[in-house]
């Protein structure tokens, strides 16, 4: 018998993953027994490894890059927010039933409303990028009811098909490039990897107005150069740390029906990301 239930975040790579120490964190948090692990699956095994972890008690699972797209394929149910994103990234399993959800979308809204306290209703929001992180977060975004709501692209006819795609949910949606955004708003999201390559995506100096809000998703010790060039115009800043856990707390909730508290674990993992940072930087690295 299998007493404790297991879950797991499955990618690869996946040594990185914050995920199984903050799922340990909410478990513990609400008096829950169960393991979360790691599991680094071959390119070409994502399947496989579902279903051997399934096979050996797997109760869900939170996947990762590169397998979100293959993780939507394999759920025999979808919730809507996943249908819409097209991707993946929490798997819940009750015998042959596999149903999937996109948590990611939600986290970032979760964290932009309740944790910075910036309400999306009624605002004009600019989203930066048309990858797999701004398409889990159009359906979230549009259910706030944004006054408007614009996608900006480098490619622009990406950014074209997703509004094409998320027009049919309602909203006023509109799609450019990075040239062509016109007018202020008073929220603007980074769902570009730009961050990574420590790049900002070419935006206007007056896209976002004076006391207006930024949300890089990107997350690190040090503010992204995203997050510095809208300080530097007057803007609330964030970056996407609170998603991380966010997203991982809309997962915990649809596995064991509980919300863990998310704030202490939001504080331990900046701290955490605040010392490594440092240890680098006194290793010289
Ligand atoms: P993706 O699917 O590879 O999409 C990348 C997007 O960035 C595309 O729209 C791409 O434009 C654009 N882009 C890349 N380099 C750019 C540059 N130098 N200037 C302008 N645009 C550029 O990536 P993703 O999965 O959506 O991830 C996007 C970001 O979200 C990453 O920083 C990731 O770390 C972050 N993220 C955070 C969380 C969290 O929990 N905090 C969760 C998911 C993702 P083209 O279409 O023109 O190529």
């Amino acid at each position: 018998m299998n007493a404790i239930d297991r879950y797991a975040v499955i990618g690869n790579p996946i040594a990185h993953s914050k995920s199984p120490r903050i799922h340990s964190r909410f478990a513990a948090s609400v008096g829950h027994q169960l393991t979360y692990e790691a599991l680094l699956a071959p390119l070409d095994g994502f399947a496989a490894t579902v279903a051997e972890f399934v096979r050996g008690g797997g109760r869900g699972a939170n996947v990762t890059l590169p397998f979100k797209l293959e993780a939507h394929a394999l759920a025999t149910e979808l919730s809507e927010r996943a249908r819409a994103a097209g991707a993946v990234n929490t798997l819940c399993f009750e015998g042959e039933r596999i149903f999937g959800d996109n948590t990611d979308g939600i986290g970032m809204v979760t964290d932009i409303v309740r944790n910075a306290g910036v309400a999306l209703q009624g605002r004009r929001i600019l989203l930066l990028g048309a990858g797999g992180a701004a398409r889990g977060a159009l359906l979230p975004l549009i259910e706030e009811q944004p006054a408007q709501l614009v996608i900006a692209n480098r490619t622009p006819a990406r950014a074209e098909q997703l509004a094409q795609q998320f027009s049919a949910y309602g909203a006023d949606l509109r799609a450019c490039s990075f040239d062509a955004i016109a007018g202020r708003f008073d929220v603007v999201i980074n769902a570009t990897s730009a961050s990574l390559a420590r790049e900002l995506p070419p935006i206007p100096p007056g896209a976002l107005d004076e006391g207006g809000f930024a949300y890089d998703m990107m997350y690190g010790a040090q503010a992204t150069v995203f997050m510095e060039f809208s300080a530097a115009q007057g803007a609330a800043v964030r970056d996407g740390l609170g998603m991380l856990v966010e997203q991982a707390a809309e997962s915990f909730f649809l596995w064991r029906g509980v919300r863990p508290d998310t704030a202490a674990v939001f504080a331990e993992l900046r701290t955490e990301l605040r010392a490594e940072a440092h240890a680098k930087s006194l290793a010289g690295l």
